[in-house]
C-alpha cells in the first residue's frame, strides 16, 4: 500500500509539473514579448536562407527549380506553368504561370538573379504572373530592363504588361527611391524570335548564347496555338529541355537528344474524359466542352515517356498535370503504363519547389526540394 501511495504521489507531482510548465509555455506563446522574440528569430532565418541559396549560382552545375507544375485547372498545392533554369550566376524562367512567383518567394529565391524570361506560348496559364516577376525582380535588385523571349507576338504581351504596371512603377520609385527602384530598369523588354509558327512545326533557332550557356527554341505542336515552342539549355556539357505544351511531337525528341533532363507536360486522357463526362451529366456544358476540346493538344504520360526514350533522355520530369494531380494516391491512375515504357528510375512526378542539380564534369542527377521558409 505504501509503495502504491508513493507512486500515486509521484504521478501527481509529475502531472502538476506538466501543468505548470505547460501553463508557462502557453503564457509565453500568448505574450507579445515572447512572440516578437520568436518572430525576430524567424526573420533572421529567412534572410540567412536566402543567402544560403547563393551557392546555386556558383557555375558548378546546371540546375532546375520547378516553380509551377499545374495546368489551368486549379490545384491548391501547385502554381501554373513555371520552370527556372540556373546556369552560372543567372537564372532564366521558362513561363510565368499564375502564382508561380509565390512558389519562388516562399523558398526565398533571390529575385535579382533572374536575368530573363522565356515564354513557350501565350496561353494565360503560362504568362499570368509576368507582371509579378517584372515587379519583384525590379524591387529585388534588377538594374536593367528584363528580357522576355518569345515567338511572334511577345512584343504585344510585353507592351501590355509594361502599360498595366506603369502607374505602380511611379508609386514604387517615389516611395523607395532610385537606389532601390530605378525607374529606367522597371520595364520588360521584348526579345522576339522567328521560330514557333511554321506549318511543319519542326524549326529551331538559337536564341541566346552567353559564355558557356546556349539556349535553343524549338517548335512544338500545340495547334491551334501559334507560336508554340520548347527550350533546350546546354551548359558545360549538361542539358535541360522544357517541352512547353505540345502533343507527342518528333521535334521534341529531336531537341531532347541525349538531354540529362526533359521537363515534359502530361495529360491523362482517361481522367480527362471522366471529368468531361461528369460535367456533361451535371449539365456543366462549358466545362464539359473544354475538357473534350483539350484532348487534341496535349501529351499523355505514356506519350512523353516514349518521346524521352526516343531521345535518350536520362530523367523525365512530368509537369503541367491535367487533370490536377492532387494526391499521390492518384499516381497509379495518372501514370498508368509509364513504367512499362521507362524504368522507375527514369521518370519522376514534378512538384512545386523541386530542385534538380546536374554537377559539371559528372553524370549525376541530384533531386531535392527547396525549403520554404518565409516566416514559418
Ligand atoms: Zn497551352
Ligand atoms: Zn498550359
Amino acid at each position: 500500500m505504501a509503495t502504491g501511495s508513493r507512486a500515486r504521489r509521484a504521478a501527481l507531482i509529475i502531472l502538476v509539473g506538466i501543468a505548470i510548465v505547460g501553463g508557462a509555455a502557453a503564457f509565453a506563446l500568448n505574450s507579445p514579448t515572447a512572440l516578437a522574440w520568436f518572430y525576430n528569430q524567424q526573420a533572421h532565418r529567412r534572410f540567412a536562407q536566402q543567402r544560403g541559396l547563393a551557392n546555386m549560382f556558383d557555375g558548378k552545375a546546371l540546375r532546375v527549380v520547378l516553380c509551377g507544375t499545374s495546368s489551368p485547372v486549379p490545384d491548391a498545392a501547385r502554381a501554373k506553368a513555371c520552370t527556372v533554369v540556373i546556369a552560372g550566376d543567372h537564372a532564366f524562367v521558362v513561363d510565368t504561370g499564375p502564382e508561380s512567383w509565390k512558389t519562388l518567394a516562399l523558398a526565398n529565391f533571390p529575385a535579382d538573379r533572374i536575368a530573363g524570361v522565356m515564354l513557350t506560348h501565350f496561353h494565360s496559364d503560362h504568362i499570368g504572373d509576368l507582371g509579378e516577376f517584372r515587379l519583384q525582380t525590379w524591387v529585388g535588385g534588377r538594374k536593367q530592363p528584363l528580357p522576355v523571349y518569345g515567338g511572334a507576338g511577345v512584343e504585344k504581351i510585353v507592351d501590355g504588361v509594361n502599360l498595366t504596371y506603369a502607374l505602380d512603377d511611379g508609386y514604387r520609385a517615389a516611395h523607395h527611391g532610385h537606389d532601390v527602384a530605378p525607374i529606367e530598369a522597371a520595364p520588360l523588354i521584348a526579345k522576339p524570335f522567328k521560330v514557333g509558327s511554321s506549318d511543319t512545326h519542326d524549326q529551331a533557332e538559337t536564341i541566346l548564347e552567353d559564355g558557356d550557356l546556349k539556349v535553343t527554341a524549338f517548335e512544338v505542336n500545340h495547334t491551334p496555338v501559334r507560336p508554340a515552342v520548347g527550350y533546350r539549355f546546354d551548359y558545360k556539357g549538361r542539358s535541360v529541355v522544357v517541352s512547353g505544351d505540345t502533343i507527342k511531337w518528333p521535334n521534341v525528341a529531336r531537341w531532347s537528344h541525349n538531354a540529362d533532363v526533359l521537363v515534359h507536360e502530361a495529360q491523362n486522357q482517361n481522367m480527362r474524359e471522366i471529368i468531361a463526362a461528369a460535367a456533361r451529366d451535371e449539365n456543366m456544358k462549358s466545362v464539359g466542352k473544354i475538357f473534350e476540346d483539350i484532348e487534341t493538344y496535349h501529351s499523355s504520360p505514356r506519350d512523353a515517356a516514349e518521346i524521352a526514350n526516343q531521345a535518350g533522355v536520362r530523367l523525365l520530369v512530368f509537369t503541367h498535370f491535367t487533370p490536377p494531380l492532387v494526391s499521390g494516391l492518384l499516381d497509379s491512375l495518372f501514370f498508368e503504363g509509364v513504367s512499362d515504357i521507362r524504368p522507375a528510375s527514369g521518370w519522376v512526378a514534378g512538384f512545386d519547389g523541386m530542385r534538380i542539380d546536374l554537377p559539371i564534369g559528372s553524370d549525376k542527377i541530384e533531386q531535392s526540394a527547396l525549403a520554404t521558409g518565409i516566416f514559418r
